[in-house]
Parts: structure tokens; C-alpha cells; sequence
């Protein structure tokens, strides 16, 4: 093979948020301040219809805090998909509470309502769907579900910065909602994480959890963490959140390419309504021949993918102590036939064209 491999993944950083980061570190004041005030606005006004964000140091972290805000704890069970990243059900154990594990929708990989409800006990405290890979998960059946079970809504939107269904952004269910900025997410900001909050008494929980429960200095009000974010990831997240609309119709229109060209394989349905923002494009194949794909689609044509998650949650040792009684097919069903395929906004067209070709030619050669 004499071509560069195309990368399943690209962080885009440039020479504006290089001068972002130096302009904060000249200023001398380089931990919480001024540009973690402006970016939570700036994210509020952007991407939750202004709803109250706070910003910490992680995805994760905003996971531990937004739940322990929520008065999530020993006792209670979260409902949370098993085809997911470990920080999901990681978060929901962290506060001593039991993360219970139902299953996905095949079309769109997120979590099926219907499961929810089947696994729905008197513990339950709330479910915390995720719109896996940049696709909304069903808000509308689980509002409604939540309403008539008296559970809480808690978003986990790490992959899905923008996504909405019928015209509502993802990120304004929830009575909390987290967005990541890890480099590989639809936008970074080195490494953190975005809290968006239903009321003004979460938003304040989780201030004050992620600054050792104190507002007013030394007076600490209650037992906290350090999660916060520094001004200088602040200000690489501000000019990053500029060129989200443009990376992520990138990401659709690249989408486009491979729904129209792609053959031999499945290609991800969208839901009525929904707006996927793509944080991953995911085919699948069959099973048994998943892993040969993957290997000659990098030594053959020179194209990365990505397998997410080739191991569901409730298998992990770390986890399967919260393995269900019950089987998860579709889960096991997924996790055996994903590939992702490189969508980011970085990719040019003859590099759309090579993932194509590559693709149409190995499911081609297995069929
Ligand atoms: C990335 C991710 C997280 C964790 O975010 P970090 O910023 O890496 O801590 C949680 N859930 C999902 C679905 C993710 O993809």
C-alpha cells in the first residue's frame, strides 16, 4: 500500500485557537475565570436554546457531578444503555447507585424505550439515554415515559453537539445533560466537558460540586471535587464552538456521500425528525466477516474505522457485576456488526471516494 491511511478520526486544531490559548496564558490568569464564564454563555446561546451550562474538566466528570446534583445515590437505579462508552454506567456506579442496563434500538443504536420500561423497577430514579454516534435517541417516547413513571431525564450527548429531534435540541430534555470535548468529539477543548442544567438549583449543585461546595470562598457548603475547567481549555472550546455549524455540516454532507454511494453494507437509517450531527457514521456487516473488514480496509485501501463498542458494558469485568438476568440481543447483535467509518470534516473528496470504493470492494469480496 504506498497511500497514507485515512484516519478514523482527526482533531482540528488551528492557528486561532493557538493564539486563544497564548492571548490566556499572557493575561497570567489561567485557571477558572472569565473565559469559562463566556464560553458556558456562548455554548448556552449555541447549542441548548440557553439553557444554564457549566463547564468542568471532562465529559465524564460532567456525567459524576450532573448526577449527584440530581440527588442521585446509594438506593437508586439509573437506566442506561449497555452499548455505549463505560463512562455512562462508570458515572451513574461512581455515586453509589446501581446502574441497570436495557437495550437499544437497532436502526439507531439508542437506547429503545420499550426496554426501559421493562426494566423499570420501584428504585428507579431516572433513565440516561445517550444519542450514541450523533443521533438523537427517542426524547419524545421517553418524556413521555418519564412523565408516567415519574422518573428523571439525565442526557448523556457526549458524541452529539447540535443533534435535535422535531426542531429541539438534544441537551434540553434532561433534568442535566453533558456534552464532552474531548479531542475526537465533534468539537474539543483539550479535554472537558459541558453541564447543561434544567433549573437554576441543579446549575448551582453543580457549580458547587465542582469547586469543593464552595461559592463564596472557604465557606464550603458541601462535600465537592475539583472538576473545573481552566481558562485556557475554556478558550479553545470558544473558537471551537465558532466552527461547529461548519465541521458539522461537513460531517452531514460527508454522510450524504456514503448513504448515496455505499453498497453491500447497511448504512445508518436516520429516525423521523431527527438531525444527526455524525460524531460517528456507522455501517453494519455481517458478523463474521467484521473483522476481516476491518483489517482490509486499512492494508488493502488505506482507510482507519473504528469499532464502537466491540464489547458492550454489562461484559466488562468492571461492569458485569450489573450484568441484567436478561439477554440484550440487540446489543450483542450491534456490537458484533459495527464499523465506524471516517466522516470527520476533515476528509477530501478523494478521500470520500477511497472510504466508497474500499468499502463497496471488501463487502463485495465477502458476500
Ligand atoms: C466521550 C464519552 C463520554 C466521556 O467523555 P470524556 O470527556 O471523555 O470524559 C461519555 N459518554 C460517551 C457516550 C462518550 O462518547
Amino acid at each position: 500500500m504506498n497511500q497514507s491511511l485515512i484516519p478514523a478520526a482527526k482533531p482540528i486544531i488551528g492557528d486561532e485557537e493557538r493564539a486563544a490559548v497564548d492571548a490566556v496564558l499572557r493575561s497570567g490568569m489561567v485557571a477558572q475565570g472569565p473565559q469559562v464564564a463566556a464560553f458556558e454563555e456562548e455554548f448556552a446561546e449555541q447549542l441548548v436554546e440557553g439553557r444554564r451550562c457549566q463547564a468542568v474538566s471532562s465529559g465524564t466528570a460532567g456525567l459524576h457531578v450532573g448526577l449527584l446534583a440530581s440527588g442521585v445515590g446509594p438506593g437508586d437505579e439509573v437506566i442506561v444503555p449497555s452499548f455505549t462508552f463505560a463512562a455512562t454506567a462508570n458515572s451513574v456506579a461512581l455515586t453509589g447507585a446501581t446502574p441497570v442496563f436495557a437495550d437499544i434500538d437497532p436502526d439507531t443504536f439508542c437506547l429503545d424505550p420499550e426496554s426501559v420500561r421493562a426494566a423499570v423497577t420501584e428504585r428507579t430514579r431516572g433513565v440516561m439515554p445517550v444519542h450514541l454516534y450523533g443521533h438523537p435517541a427517542d426524547m419524545v417516547a421517553f418524556e413521555a415515559l418519564a412523565a408516567e413513571l415519574g422518573l428523571e431525564i439525565y442526557e448523556d450527548a457526549a458524541q452529539a453537539h447540535g443533534a435535535s429531534l422535531h426542531g429541539r435540541k438534544v441537551g434540553t430534555w434532561g433534568r442535566f445533560a453533558m456534552f464532552s470535548l474531548y479531542p475526537t468529539k465533534n468539537m474539543t477543548s483539550g479535554e472537558g466537558g459541558m453541564v447543561s442544567c434544567a433549573d437554576e438549583a441543579v446549575a448551582r449543585m453543580v457549580r458547587l460540586l465542582r469547586n469543593q461546595g464552595m461559592e463564596r470562598q472557604y465557606a464550603n457548603e458541601v462535600i465537592g471535587l475539583n472538576v473545573r475547567m481552566t481558562d485556557i481549555h475554556a478558550a479553545i472550546g470558544r473558537v471551537q464552538l465558532g466552527k461547529l455549524p461548519a465541521w458539522t455540516a461537513r460531517r452531514q454532507a460527508n454522510a450524504a456521500f456514503f448513504d448515496e454511494h455505499l453498497t453491500g453494507v447497511v448504512t445508518p437509517p436516520v429516525a423521523d425528525g431527527a438531525v444527526h450531527v455524525y460524531h460517528q457514521y456507522t455501517i453494519r456487516v455481517e458478523a463474521s466477516e467484521r473483522d476481516r473488514m476491518v483489517t482490509a480496509l486499512r492494508e488493502e485501501h488505506g482507510v482507519g474505522t473504528g469499532v464502537y463498542y466491540p464489547i458492550p458494558n454489562h461484559r466488562l469485568s468492571s461492569l458485569e457485576q450489573y450484568a441484567p438476568a436478561h439477554e440484550l440481543p440487540q446489543t450483542e447483535k450491534a456490537a458484533g456488526e459495527v464499523i465506524s467509518l471516517p466522516v470527520h470534516p476533515s476528509l477530501s473528496q478523494e478521500d470520500l471516494e477511497r472510504v466508497v470504493s474500499g468499502v463497496n470492494a471488501v463487502a463485495k469480496a465477502g458476500a
